[in-house]
């Protein structure tokens, strides 16, 4: 497949190519309805629930480009699953936060938070072309009224301006790249004139849902501001698209350095070896897996959620048989603003004194002498 086009869906028969691979076109067409989605998929009756009952809560969008990679006689497709509501959604459960990360409780201005002494994560915009199911952020992402005004990412610079401890800016949302070139350019540039700022990231999963948003207008903007940080959102490496990849490509080119941030999710990729695929395809594409992050206590996702234990089991077949670049960080961002902490597979056995015996990937063990603290 040279291009998503080749397998596009029915109803998108009539587009050309150049329409195609145009991004309006592609905002313009997301399918939004019942109707529109039955030409890719065959719902199930609860299914169809589920829409009705969510549509309310969390807006469905899928961009043509997306769609394309769902299989539709599969109703566990990992691509279904992430872009089509699931009764699940509708099951409110006890422990379930509005806010989990308790990120508007740490906000000093409106739409930033900081939380750690030397960074700040900046939301531009409300919007995304394709609605994750599993978005933390549902309680404002895709709602039109909370969107970031213009006076709103002004006051935002103005505390990023006024605060020296800030070092590290990034720009999130919703998606930064909703937002026109011109604007995103202008944030940039505003943000990267502060004098303390030092990083400059942006998290985006464009690359994933409209790879064809990564315009060469749009790497212009990137590259004046260069090095970006971008961190991305591949779930499974089925959405590495020939399309994802020359946006990829192209990143690279604008100077960007390139990051993946991996949510944990149950049908999705909780198993080591689709972690395995990603994570190689990715760095392939010149892009470093940066973190698996556990889902979190959100409302309407527990059916996402997998047990801490799966993620470390995925840790502990990844090391070993993958290059260090292809092992990421496997964090829980801590409910109530605790921030992100890393769970490692244990790989000490034994200790006695200076004597340790530790593991291998294999399973082998092997015996290390430790030395004395000094200080001892
Ligand atoms: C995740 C996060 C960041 C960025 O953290 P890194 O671990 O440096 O990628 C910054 N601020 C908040 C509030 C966050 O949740
Ligand atoms: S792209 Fe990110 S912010 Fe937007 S819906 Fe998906 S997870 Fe949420």
């Amino acid at each position: 497949m040279e291009s998503t086009y080749d397998a596009r869906p029915s109803i998108f028969e009539s587009a050309s190519r150049e329409e195609w691979s145009d991004w309006h076109w592609q905002q313009r067409h997301r399918l939004r309805t019942l109707e529109d989605l039955e030409s890719v998929v065959e719902w199930t009756d609860e299914e169809r629930r589920a829409f009705e009952a969510s549509r309310e809560e969390f807006r469905v969008a899928v961009t043509p480009h997306y769609a394309t990679l769902i299989e539709s006689d599969d109703p566990d497709d990992p691509i279904r699953r992430q872009a089509l509501p699931a009764p699940g959604e509708l099951d409110p459960r006890d422990f379930e936060l509005e806010d989990p990360l308790a990120e508007d409780a740490h906000m000093p201005v409106p739409g930033v938070t900081h939380r750690y002494p030397d960074r700040v994560l900046f939301y531009v915009s409300h919007n995304c072309p394709v609605y994750c199911r599993h978005c933390t952020r549902k309680r404002k992402v895709s709602d039109p009224e909370t969107a970031a005004s213009r006076s709103q990412i002004e006051q935002g610079l103005e505390y990023i301006r006024e605060t020296p401890e800030v070092r590290d800016v990034l720009i999130s949302g919703g998606d930064p790249l909703t937002l026109s070139d011109e604007r995103l350019g202008t944030i940039l540039a505003d943000v990267q004139a502060v004098d303390h700022v030092e990083v400059l990231r942006l998290g985006t999963r464009n690359p994933v849902t409209l790879p064809q948003r990564i315009t060469t207008d749009l790497c212009e903007q990137l590259e004046a501001a260069r090095p970006v940080y971008v961190n991305t959102h591949f779930n499974h490496p089925r959405e590495i698209t020939p399309e994802a990849e020359r946006a990829l490509d192209r990143l690279l080119d604008a100077g960007c350095v390139l990051g993946n941030q991996m949510v944990l999710l149950k049908g999705v990729n909780d198993d080591p070896e689709t972690v395995m695929q990603l994570n190689r395809r990715l760095l392939e594409c010149g892009c470093r897996p940066y973190y698996i992050l556990q889902c979190d206590m959100a409302e309407g996702i527990t059916h996402f959620r997998t047990a801490l234990s799966k993620g470390l089991e995925i840790m502990d077949h990844l090391r070993g048989r993958i290059a260090g670049m292809g092992v990421p960080d496997f964090v829980v961002d801590l409910p109530g603003g605790g921030g992100k902490i890393e769970l490692v597979p244990e790989y000490l056995e034994e200790r006695h004194g200076e004597r340790v015996v530790f593991r291998n990937y294999k399973g082998e063990t092997f015996e290390f002498t430790d030395v004395a603290d000094a200080d001892d």
